[in-house]
């Protein structure tokens, strides 16, 4: 037995509560739900992180990103959606199998809290932002 959990949920050795699966993709409800609807989305392959994808296995992936957003949507009518992936511990990523939160949004009371997110503006001049993007533009 391998030791990825999302492995396993997907070979069916470990339960999970399915809501959809195709060739590529799995999709199933999060065991400890940020919000109601709480959804996750994996590729049925090993794939670690975002830095692991082909084109090709991320755009299979990504294409039914908005069937389960809409069927979200359609089911508990909320206000918003936040769509997360987290890549690497320090980013926040518990399960080294890629995976996209889906995060239907109620109101600002609804168990999801991204009020920590700051701004840093003032760090960056726009002078800086060319800069940086001189330098990811290296790297594209
Ligand atoms: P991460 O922190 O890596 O972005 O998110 C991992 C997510 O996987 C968490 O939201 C967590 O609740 C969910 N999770 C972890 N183990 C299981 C499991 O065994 N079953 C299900 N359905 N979700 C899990
Ligand atoms: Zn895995």
């Amino acid at each position: 037995m391998t030791t990825c959990i999302f492995c396993n949920i997907i070979e069916g050795k470990i339960p999970s509560i399915k809501l959809y699966e195709d060739e590529n993709v799995y999709a199933f409800m999060d065991i400890m739900p940020l919000t109601k609807g709480h959804v996750l989305l994996v590729p049925k392959k090993h794939i670690e992180n975002i830095y692991d994808f082909s084109a090709q296995d991320a755009s299979k992936l990504f294409s039914i990103a908005p069937r389960i957003a809409n069927a979200l949507k359609e089911t508990f009518q909320p206000v918003g959606m936040n769509l997360l992936q987290n890549n690497g511990a320090p980013a926040g990523q518990s399960v080294f199998h890629f995976h996209l939160h889906f995060i239907p949004r109620f109101d600002e009371n609804d168990g999801f809290n991204l009020s920590t997110w700051q701004t840093h503006e003032k760090d960056f001049s726009t002078e800086q932002l060319q800069v940086l993007a001189d330098k990811i533009k290296i790297a594209l």
